[in-house]
């Protein structure tokens, strides 16, 4: 077949990848009852990202329980029936063999990802392997894809490199999707996005020149900028804001500690303006859940900011709280996550996930730390990113030709020395 008119696949390990594995003294074993058989939190939004960007989706599964009578073949079958229903597959491959049948089927060797690249015309070389274990890895390698671990910290026999490592199928995702973008240069324009840019700021003259700019959607408050801007009366600076941006969302933070006289605050800034938010923390200071008070208020018909999450507990929590007819914002503090070593994408996408329960909630991406958070953001469907100047000036940079920029780059580099009289004395020999 010309390679031309072939598909690039992803090719998906079943147990540990798609579905909970049970875990037995460091190694994993398949569900064994059709109601233990259960979608991991993320896949189903990875598999449709990776097929809404042209991938075939083919999973190949080891089920060697079938040879030894462990577990029965109509059991299997049913379990692939519910995983077309939930999940946008185009082929299940399965090998029901154990080692003892010396089967070119069974993983390691690749014969089921060939044999499906042969009956629906997939170009191996252009597709990727995505496993729990080394036997998948291995597998791909053999079949000439492009192999990616979910290492899960098994105590096992670890896969040959070269392979990439992720930590879920999430993860598996964004790095196809990061990679095609690299390879095909393909960088959307800040026009294009879909997530908003929302900006912060206390400061009426920066914000007044923000709101001429129709790229920002929307704007957040905190007492800490606030405070460094000098504000001391805070309604009459609220009112003076609101007055300046009457049309897209603000939001204002309440300063209580005290649940009950949050709600109080909350009620008397939400009636400043109906584009007001009030931004409630997920705890107050004694770490008492503010769920119960977001669920009053949202009740009630109060548009709520809940911030400071960091934990996809406090997004089932909070998400769980809100009123389904009422406007809300849940801040996760991806920054912040990102500063303790933690990748924060995977969080963020599947929040958003936990958040379509509630479609009228959004998403803030917030403390984002380079203009890459707001592709991030954007790449995994969170709603809004609160950009700080530094992000917003860099938003001219986008797409900018890299072999021009490192040009630019040395010239600036030779200016500077340049401009200071840098010189080294050539005449005088090799220093001693
Ligand atoms: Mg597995």
């Amino acid at each position: 077949m010309n390679p031309a008119a072939m598909r690039n696949a992803v090719f998906l390990d079943r147990d540990g990848v798609l579905n909970r594995a049970t875990p037995r003294d460091g190694r994993s074993f398949p569900p064994a009852t059709l109601a233990d058989f259960r979608l991991l939190d993320g896949v189903a939004s990875a598999v449709r990202r990776l097929r809404a960007a042209g991938y075939t989706i083919v999973v190949c599964t080891n089920q060697p329980d079938v040879a030894t009578g462990r577990q029965s073949r109509a059991t299997v079958e049913a379990m692939h029936e519910k995983l077309r229903e939930w999940l946008p597959i185009d082929d299940i491959q399965v090998c029901y063999h154990t080692d003892a049948h010396d089967c070119h089927r069974r993983k390691p060797r690749p014969g089921m990802l060939a044999e499906a690249a042969e009956a629906l015309g997939i170009d191996l070389a252009g597709s990727y392997m995505v496993g729990d274990r080394w036997r998948d890895v291995e597998a791909g390698q053999a079949a000439g894809c492009f192999p990616i671990f979910i290492d899960a910290g098994y105590r096992e026999r670890q896969p040959k490199p070269p392979f990439a490592r992720v930590g879920s199928l999430t993860g598996a995702a964004d790095f196809i999707l990061n990679r095609d973008n690299l390879r095909q240069e393909k960088m959307p324009s800040p026009h294009d996005l879909a997530v908003k840019l929302f900006a912060d700021g206390a400061d009426l003259e920066s914000i007044a020149k923000l709101y001429a700019d129709p790229k920002i959607k929307g704007f957040t408050t905190n007492p800490t900028l606030m405070r460094k801007a000098g504000v001391t009366d805070y309604e009459a600076f609220a009112k003076r804001m609101l007055d300046v941006v009457p049309d897209r969302p603000v939001s204002f933070e309440v300063f209580a500690d005290d649940h009950a006289e949050m709600e109080a605050q909350a009620k008397r800034i939400q009636s400043w303006g109906a584009n007001v938010f009030v931004k409630i923390p997920v705890t107050n200071t004694k770490s008492h859940s503010s769920a119960p008070l977001v669920r009053k208020l949202s009740a009630a018909g109060v548009q709520v900011n809940v911030t400071a999450l960091f934990t996809l507990d406090q997004v089932r929590e909070i998400t769980d709280a809100l009123h389904p007819d009422t406007a809300a914002n849940i801040s996760v503090f991806a920054g912040r996550i990102a500063d303790t070593g933690r990748d924060p994408l995977p969080l963020m996408a599947e929040s958003v996930e936990i958040m379509k329960a509630k479609p009228k909630a959004e998403l803030i991406w917030a403390s984002p730390r380079e203009l890459l958070n707001v592709f991030q953001a954007n790449a995994v469907n969170c709603h809004i990113i609160t950009a700080t100047p530094d992000i917003l000036k860099k938003l001219d940079l986008v797409g900018r030709d890299l072999g021009r920029f490192s040009l630019e780059t040395v010239e600036m580099f030779y200016r500077d020395a340049s401009a200071a009289g840098y010189t080294i004395n050539l005449d005088r020999g090799p220093a001693e």
